[in-house]
């Protein structure tokens, strides 16, 4: 981290100021105020809200203008920690844990070709497990650029995790993840995780079944994409997400000895999806439910990211696959969007510490929880639309 990251002056020089004088968060009740309303109706009525500490754009008046922001604050404490940790903690350890997920791939084929029943499954747990290490802890960090201090081979890697092994486009992953989703958390219409939503399938096929069909429908969705890049973009992307593809399939053959193109489709699938459910799982539990905003009267950052993203417990099967940034660091990840993995776990202590401190949320829910809340409330969170919340503050 030898570069200052854009988010860190993005933070000192845009959000600097918005959070001075900012009282302390007094209970979740006292600070919210659900409209039942869409983001239109919230535009409608115009109701002025006295809470111009807690809003961007609010705030101008406030007295005590030399006390420290709360953002900055935070900021500076997880950036000592940051300058303070070796390249290993920075970026070795998950660099590391990519590398051997690669490393898995050579005996996954090999055992994939045996014919004893359990030397095969342990062929396609193996398999599995690499391909969703690579495909979701891999291009979430190469989305964010978190693999590489270099741009250009940030870049590389983008295309190379998101495009050939994730057989999505490394543009629009990166558009709706970084520029959409990372922006603005929960912020309706913007990055109100509305396009994880399938409203009209039940509940039982939704959370149980369709997401066995994500590899199938990421490059389909992928090609819709296409039409927004330019002809080079769309180009490249085709041939890379092909060459993915045809990769693992030449392998199964030509390694693992599958002899039937049907079987050897079968194989991928099933490989590819076995951690689409968990994968589906943890994108909604974390944001969905959540207060969500109006975008013309959003939270400043910390509060944003602090009511509206939620952690799950360290989970060493999730932790290892999916990267802390996704499971038990998920705050940590949106406080701090370029960390690490493993930078985001070494820091969970000290904004873990430092919300409670201020009494600010810090929300963890467990994984069983959050499944019996959307099987048992899934009309209400994946069906309707959410309703907007209005940090009021302490008036
Ligand atoms: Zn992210």
């Amino acid at each position: 981290m030898q570069n200052v990251p854009k988010e860190w002056r993005e933070e000192q020089s845009v959000g600097g100021g918005r959070d001075k004088d900012v009282k302390p968060w007094k209970g979740r009740e006292a600070l919210f105020q659900k409209n039942t309303g869409n983001s239109k109706q919230d535009m409608s009525t115009g109701k002025e809200k006295k809470n111009g500490e807690m809003m961007n754009g609010g705030g101008k008046g406030m007295e005590g203008t030399d006390k420290e922001s709360l953002m900055m604050e935070l900021t500076r404490l997880v950036q000592k920690t940051v300058k303070e940790s070796s390249w290993w903690e920075r970026r070795g350890i998950d660099i590391t844990i990519l590398a051997l997920s690669f490393l898995l791939l050579p005996p996954a084929f090999l055992l994939l070709g045996s014919s004893q029943a359990l030397v095969f499954v342990l062929g396609m747990v193996l398999m599995g497990v690499s391909h969703a290490v690579i495909t979701i802890k891999g291009t979430h960090l190469a989305s964010h650029g978190s693999l590489s201090e270099s741009t250009t081979w940030a870049d590389v890697w983008a295309v190379f995790f998101i495009e050939v092994c994730g057989s999505f486009t490394a543009r629009a992953g990166v558009t709706s993840h970084i520029k959409m989703h990372h922006a603005h958390t929960n912020v309706i219409g913007l990055g109100d995780s509305s396009t994880w939503k399938i409203p009209y399938l039940p509940r039982g096929v939704y959370l149980f079944i369709a997401p066995l069909a994500v590899p199938v429908i990421t490059p389909l969705v992928a090609l819709g994409q296409l039409k927004e890049h330019s002809m080079g973009q769309a180009l490249r992307t085709v041939l890379m997400v092909f060459l993915g593809l045809y990769a693992q399939y030449w392998l199964l053959i030509h390694v693992s000895g599958f002899q039937c193109l049907y079987s050897t489709l079968l194989c991928m699938l099933l490989c590819r999806a076995m951690f689409s459910l968990p994968y589906i799982h943890v994108n909604i539990f974390q944001h969905i439910g959540l207060p969500m905003f109006s975008p013309t009267r959003r939270p400043k950052r910390i509060y944003q990211m602090t009511h509206g993203v939620l952690n799950l417990p360290r989970n060493p099967l999730l932790d290892w696959i999916f990267g802390h940034s996704l499971i038990n660091c998920h705050v940590e990840h949106h406080l701090f969007p370029f960390l690490s993995d493993n930078m985001c776990l070494k820091v969970k202590p000290i904004v873990s510490q430092y919300l409670k401190e201020k009494e600010l949320p810090y929300q963890e829910d467990s994984y069983l929880s959050r499944l019996q809340l959307f099987f048992h409330k899934y009309q209400e969170l994946m069906v309707f639309v959410p309703s907007i919340t209005e940090l009021v503050g302490v008036q």
